[in-house]
């Protein structure tokens, strides 16, 4: 099969033929139809995380397909769905995170196209406990961004405690963030987006943001403060550590700061502003398959839906190089 290959930090994935893999027990294999880009799969590709990727690695966790074979004992799944393989590959099932509904803490987890291959490639195994059923009124194509940047926002923004009438502010408008402004708008809150290029504020304002600022021509903090009186919740889905800082000064008293985005870098937290304003900074990462569910019903009700371009999969170091630049506005859908 053909798939594309981290063989080295750093350069370029290598397009090739590797051996198609064979389901285990517990374990589908899925045909690939599509796969989404995630800026993740860049900073696996780097190296760029303490905690480093399998090497070689097929990387990818929006890869979106039809089973087409189960191995022994799978009972979740059959010869014909179409599911999800997403970033939560595999948890253990039986520890403490696993058992309070926080499977997503689960120390034992395996992360697709990180720890095990991904979907950046023909075929992929799945865990079948763990692959999202796609609903029906979704295409590949359009269900691939929701298996990361539409779970993960999603649930930041659950977590964030904003109730509908508060403003929220998203930092980063890129393949996360412009499905999180839409789950804001869905959510009920008043959402104000910051970035830093006026073409993805300008998506920003047709998907329904209620206001837009550029970070390079305005200051956001300032922006913020004056104009809504500082915003109930932030989430940061950019990849600098300058949009963390000001998206936590962004936030009014009692407000909260969502970390989503993974730039590997550190946010100094003022301790006397911290305490005086109760202001909570609150680390989010992907979401359960509980979450997975309920943001892929938003997507099929069309309450959500990604901007995509597709590209086929031997163009993955270009869409690669277009994210570096930071010239994708929404997101790239690798089709096979
Ligand atoms: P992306 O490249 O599509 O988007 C990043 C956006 O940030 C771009 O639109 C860029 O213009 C914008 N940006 C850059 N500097 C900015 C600034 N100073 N202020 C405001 N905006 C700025 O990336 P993506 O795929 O959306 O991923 C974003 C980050 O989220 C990555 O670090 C990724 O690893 C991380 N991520 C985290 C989780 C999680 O579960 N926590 C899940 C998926 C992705
Ligand atoms: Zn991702
Ligand atoms: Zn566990």
């Amino acid at each position: 099969m053909k798939a594309a290959v981290v063989n080295e930090f750093k350069q370029d994935l290598e397009v090739k033929n590797v051996s198609k893999p064979k389901p285990g027990p517990g374990e589908a294999l899925v045909r690939i139809e599509a796969c989404g880009v995630c800026h993740t799969d860049l900073h696996a590709a780097h190296g760029d995380w303490p905690v480093q990727p399998k090497l070689p690695l097929i990387p990818g966790h929006e890869g979106v397909g039809v089973v087409e074979e189960i191995g022994a004992g799978v009972t979740a799944l059959k010869v014909g769905d179409r599911v999800g393989i997403p970033w939560l590959y595999s948890a253990c099932g039986e520890c403490e995170y696993c058992l309070k509904g926080q499977e997503t803490l689960c120390p034992n987890q395996e992360n697709g196209g990180y720890s095990v291959d991904g979907g950046y490639a023909e075929y992929c195994i799945a865990a079948a406990d763990y692959a999202a059923k796609i609903p029906d009124e979704l295409d590949s194509v359009a269900a691939a961004p929701i298996l990361c940047a539409g779970v993960t926002t999603y649930k930041a923004l659950k977590v964030s405690g904003a109730k509908p009438g508060d403003w929220v502010a998203i930092y980063g408008i890129g393949g996360l963030g412009h499905i999180a402004l839409q789950y804001a708008k869905a959510m009920g809150f008043n959402v104000v987006a910051v970035d830093i290029a006026d073409e993805k504020l300008e998506l920003a304002k047709n998907l329904g943001a209620d206001d837009t600022v550029n970070g390079l021509k305005e200051n956001p903090v300032e922006a913020i403060q004056n104009r809504v009186g500082g915003v109930q919740a932030a989430v940061s889905v950019a990849v600098t550590k300058k949009a963390f800082e000001q998206a936590y000064q962004s936030v009014k008293r009692g407000g909260t700061l969502v970390v989503v985005g993974l730039p590997n870098d550190e946010l100094p937290i003022p301790i006397f502003d911290t305490v005086l304003n109760g202001v909570t900074v609150k680390g989010s990462i992907v979401g359960t398959r509980m979450d997975m569910k309920e943001a892929l019903d938003f997507a099929a009700r069309g309450k959500v839906r990604a901007q995509i371009e597709t590209a086929p999969l031997d163009e993955i170091n270009e869409v690669f190089e277009k994210m570096v630049q930071g010239k994708i506005n929404g997101r790239i859908v690798l089709t096979m």
